[in-house]
């Protein structure tokens, strides 16, 4: 038996389930053949067709710039060449004693291992008016289609939320021609991620391409005539005409399938540092998670690719009886990082900082061109970077271990980040 309570009769018999196609699931299948993997493995995913990628959805997919082949994350003749069955099914249960996963229409798939990768779907907007038409969410590509099927002629556009989908959106439906007003609950773009100095700057980037950024504005319902929405109000009276409405309010994990195999859950299914529940014969991973990560000092839920990526690859390793040099286990401990396009400006994040965080700057904003170095007592727990990758990548490392630089040395430029690497 190993240590996920495989045995090789239970995998030859049942093999490994994802439960979920997305960038996690696709990753968990992949990384499984190539750790060596000889079982069966089902990938499960109620969505249509092959797994793809979500970001090119709020960017080049939105924009017109690439189509469904370039957003696929393999062709079918991959899924085929590595044995990993594709099934388009919602699973619905999990009878746990039995270790079968059960499906929309009765199917029933044995496991030896269950993997979930359930993601997130979009938090609902809690105001009068939320179900007319012309109001659009942005997670699935039926999504991305149904939106850009409004972009085709010159619109009103009012977008909720400016978090990473509204402020991405604003930008290509800008750079498309349309009117463009943001409208987010809190007192600053991007809160969630950022620094402040790093929400200034794109809450100016954004009003420089002629986007109205209206902050601390409640949304108090949407206004519609014959079915279809025309008006955003705000808790200060005004009424913002919209010809269609992008609701981009944040994500809720898909936890359900979890909860009600008595699996636990808070704010994520709970996972320990392998990401394995308390059922040895389940593990999850991704949007859907919470784990206990060093770099967020307790448990935390993450939310981007690299998160789904790197845990599906270290799960695939514990799966597969890969060892760490110590001879266990390898916990996931991956540097946190992501990334988000703006027009010509490529925001990327390392590290996970606390608001209250120091922020030092390097470099000029107005080069359109600089870093943000996020300090606690002293020590660096974040950079976010405009157009700077090599601040980034040199952060991907300075992270990894323990970071030994200064607020003095972020903030001066002729000091050579690169020298800190040598030591
Ligand atoms: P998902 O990719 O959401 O996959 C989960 C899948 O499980 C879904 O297909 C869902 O339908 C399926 N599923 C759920 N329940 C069941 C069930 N019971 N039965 C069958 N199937 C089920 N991240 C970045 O790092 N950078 C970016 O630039 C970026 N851009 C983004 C742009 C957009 C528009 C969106 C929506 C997200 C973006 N993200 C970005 C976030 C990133 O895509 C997610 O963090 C990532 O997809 C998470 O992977 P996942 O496998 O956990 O979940
Ligand atoms: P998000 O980044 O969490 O941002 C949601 C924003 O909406 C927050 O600023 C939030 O403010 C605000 N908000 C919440 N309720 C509101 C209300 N009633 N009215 C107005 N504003 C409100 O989520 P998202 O932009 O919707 O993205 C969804 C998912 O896609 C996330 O998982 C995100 O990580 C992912 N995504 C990632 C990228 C990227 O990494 N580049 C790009 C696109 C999407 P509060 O924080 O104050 O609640």
């Amino acid at each position: 038996m190993s240590e996920a309570g495989i045995t090789e009769a239970d995998a030859n018999e049942a093999g490994i389930v994802i439960v979920g196609a997305g960038q996690g699931g696709f990753q968990a299948a992949a990384s499984l053949r190539e750790a060596g993997y000889e079982g069966r493995v089902v990938l499960v995913g109620e969505e249509p067709g092959l797994p793809y990628q979500r970001p090119p959805l709020s960017k080049a997919y939105m924009k017109g710039d690439a189509g469904i082949e370039q957003i696929e994350l393999r062709p079918a003749a991959f899924f085929a060449d590595h044995h990993i069955e594709l099934v388009n099914a919602r699973a619905t249960a999990i009878d746990r004693a039995a270790r079968r996963l059960l499906l929309e229409g009765g199917a029933r798939l044995p496991y030896a291992h269950l993997i979930l990768a359930t993601g997130a779907r979009n938090r609902p907007l809690p105001v009068p008016g939320h179900d007319l038409a012309g109001v659009f969410y942005l997670r699935t590509r039926a999504d991305a289609d149904a939106l850009k099927g409004r972009l085709d002629a010159a619109r009103r556009v009012v977008v909720i939320g400016a978090g990473f989908i509204g402020l991405e959106f604003a930008a290509v439906a800008r750079a498309l021609g349309h009117a463009v007003t943001v409208i987010e609950a809190a007192a600053r773009p991007l809160g969630r991620a950022v620094s402040p100095e790093m929400s200034a700057f794109f809450a100016q980037a954004h009003a420089a391409m002629g986007t109205t950024l209206l902050l601390g504005a409640g949304v108090v319902a949407l206004k519609g005539e014959g079915g279809h929405v025309t008006a955003v109000e705000t808790n200060d009276g005004a009424v913002h005409p919209a010809d269609f409405v992008l609701v981009g309010i944040g994500v809720v994990p898909n936890v359900e399938l979890a909860a009600e195999a008595g699996l636990e859950v808070a704010n994520g299914i709970v996972v320990d540092a392998h990401l394995a529940t308390r059922d040895p014969a389940i593990s999850a991973l991704g949007d859907a998670v919470a784990y206990p990560s060093r770099f967020a000092g307790g448990t935390v839920r993450l939310e981007s690719v690299q998160n789904a990526v790197d845990q599906a690859r270290s799960l695939a390793h514990r799966l597969t009886g890969k060892l760490s040099p110590s001879g266990e286990p390898a916990p996931f401990d991956a540097v946190p990082w992501f990334w988000s396009d703006q027009a010509d400006l490529k925001l990327q994040m390392v590290g996970l900082a606390a608001p209250t965080d120091d922020a030092v700057l390097r470099g000029d904003p107005a080069s359109r061109r600089f870093s943000v170095f996020r300090f606690r007592d002293g020590v660096l727990t974040a950079i976010e970077s405009v157009n700077r990758p090599a601040d980034h990548m040199l952060g991907r490392r300075l992270l990894a271990g323990t970071p030994a630089i200064t607020p003095g040395q972020a903030a001066d430029e002729s000091f050579e980040l690169k020298s800190l690497l040598a030591r």
